[in-house]
């Protein structure tokens, strides 16, 4: 099955320049990036991105550590595209608890916990297609994707925005 996944390699992992490793590891699935950027996560991308988890002890800091108040203030988001790609890349990330991921995946391999208890582990990616789905239309816009993976609609733009001058 032809699937799409949201990939961040998040602030830790942009501070500890593993973003050349991380990428190389998700080459070896064979799956097509349609999608890439550099993002400063906001307040509010942070609160709506991990809205499921909302009533965590650790949801505060979870915020705080996708902001990159811990490391740099920044995340690469990326969509990933092809033959299973949700099994494939999550595979390749590992557990969520870097102490229990296998040592060989990119979230064993590179995360750590912190005193305070957040898994800083590296990477995120889609768990299923109804996640990828709901993650990839809050990170991109459908002129930032090069496939047309979701249905679009053509509004008429009445907003401020910036271009070169
Ligand atoms: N997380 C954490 N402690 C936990 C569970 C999750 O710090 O006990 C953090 C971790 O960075 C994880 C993120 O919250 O990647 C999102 O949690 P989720 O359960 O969605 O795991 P994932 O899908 O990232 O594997
Ligand atoms: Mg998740």
């Amino acid at each position: 099955m032809i699937q799409q996944t949201l990939v961040l390699i998040k602030p830790d992992g942009l501070k500890k320049s593993l973003t050349g490793n991380i990428l190389t590891r998700l080459s070896e699935t064979r799956l097509d990036i349609i999608a890439a950027k550099i993002v400063t996560v906001s307040r509010k991308l942070a609160e709506k991105h991990y809205c499921h988890l909302k009533d965590k002890p650790f949801f505060e800091d979870l915020i705080k550590y996708i902001c990159g108040e811990f490391h740099k203030k920044k995340v690469l988001a990326m969509v990933y595209y092809g033959e299973q790609a949700i099994g494939k890349v999550r595979e390749l990330a590992g557990l969520t608890n870097p102490e229990e991921a296998e040592s060989v995946s990119i979230r064993g391999a590179y995360g750590r916990i912190t005193t305070g208890g957040v898994y800083e582990n590296v990477i995120h990616t889609s768990t299923d297609e109804k996640e990828a789905e709901r993650e990839i239309k809050l990170w991109f816009e459908p002129d930032e994707i090069i496939a047309d993976i979701y249905p679009t609609k053509v509004v008429k733009e009445e907003t401020k925005k910036k271009i070169w001058a």
